[in-house]
């Protein structure tokens, strides 16, 4: 609420409403909407039809009459009740009815006061200020609770931050091995579970430490993002994981992937990085940077562990290096 309340005043007489309105802005309240029907009313609330909801809840108060010929009161403030963004504004109903049966019926409808006509100056400005008062905790507490909202959404969305940053290797941005750990005990228990096929790919650049000690330190790290770059690009389901590994090694982690199907891959990601045509002078094995890839599939079995898959695939891909490197190796499908 601000420093000047905005008052809704409904009357089917012109001259209660002039009454009413002379009182208020008598006492400095200036900002008096009136209404002469239950229909203009409901049109003014944005209840009735396509008036900005926002701006039409924005009262601070509402002076209802109980009778008057269209729809009357008690019914005006059910309605208001009943929609979220007019709910709570006070309402207070005007009668010259002192008969308590509509009374009855106005406190049931969700009515906060009400006051008997002829209207009383003092009495009027009393309780319109302590349906004021009421108002702005109303609208403080609202606030609070937003904010709160907004800081809770904000404290997850950091979470979400914080743990995707706590699962990734900060050179290359690729998963991490904490997270490769982690997915490949929760893969290898799903396809034991489904008895359906496991790859793990180990890939290793090929004469790394060559290339380090020829072009620097930082020249390696920079090739270790474009080849893990490469690798990303070469995996395509959803459920396939890149990992570093470790130094200058990375992981493929592929569920439901058979062995042919994961040395195509292994295949094409091996030529994806010979034509990054990263220059490594100092290699044997070719003009480039190379990797070594030894690939392993599993139907994980019982008292199997996953640790068996990894151990495979370093067979392989040590097979690969002994055979003369940037090449492909499988291990046997366990
Ligand atoms: P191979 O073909 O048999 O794999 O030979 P290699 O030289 O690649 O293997 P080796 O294990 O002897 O050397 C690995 C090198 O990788 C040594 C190490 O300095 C380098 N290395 C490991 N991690 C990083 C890194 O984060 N950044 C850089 N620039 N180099 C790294
Ligand atoms: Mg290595
Ligand atoms: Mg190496």
């Amino acid at each position: 609420m601000n420093n000047t309340p905005r008052i809704l005043v409904v009357d089917d007489s012109r001259l209660a409403l002039a009454a009413l309105e002379a009182t208020f802005v008598n006492q400095g309240m200036t900002n008096i909407v009136t209404a002469r029907s239950a229909e203009e009313a409901l049109k003014l609330l944005g209840i009735d039809n396509g008036a900005d909801p926002a701006q039409a809840a924005d009262y601070d108060l509402i002076l209802l009459d109980i009778v008057m010929p269209d729809m009357d009161g008690i019914k005006v403030c059910k309605r208001l009740k009943g929609q979220d963004l007019t709910r709570d504004i006070p309402v207070i109903m005007t009668t010259s009815r002192t008969d308590f049966e509509s009374l009855r019926q106005a406190f049931e409808a969700g009515a906060m006061d009400y006051l008997t006509k002829p209207i009383n100056e003092v009495e009027l400005m009393a309780r319109a200020n302590s349906a004021l008062a009421l108002k702005a905790e109303i609208d403080q507490r609202k606030s609070r609770e937003q904010q709160l909202l907004e800081l809770t959404a904000r404290l997850s969305e950091a979470n979400k931050e914080l743990k995707r940053l706590s699962s990734m290797d900060g050179l290359t941005g690729v998963a991490n091995r904490r997270l490769f750990d982690e997915s490949l005990r929760a893969e290898w228990r799903r396809a034991m579970r489904n008895q359906s096929m496991l790859t793990i790919v180990m890939v290793d650049i090929d004469h790394f430490k060559l290339y380090n000690d020829q072009y620097g330190h930082l020249a390696g790290d920079e090739c270790l993002k474009k080849v893990a770059a490469a690798m990303q690009s070469c995996l395509r389901r959803p459920a396939d994981l890149l990992a570093r590994y470790g130094g200058e090694e990375f992981v493929a982690l592929l569920p439901d992937t058979n062995q042919s199907g994961a040395l195509q891959l292994a295949n094409h990601a091996r030529r994806m990085v010979q034509k990054l045509a990263i220059p490594h002078a100092a290699s044997p094995v070719a003009e480039a940077v190379t990797v070594s890839l030894g690939v392993a599939s599993a139907i994980p079995q019982q008292g199997q562990d996953a640790a068996s898959l990894v151990e495979t695939a370093d067979k392989a891909l040590y097979r690969a290096k002994n055979n003369g490197r940037n090449q492909v190796a499988a291990g046997p499908s366990a």
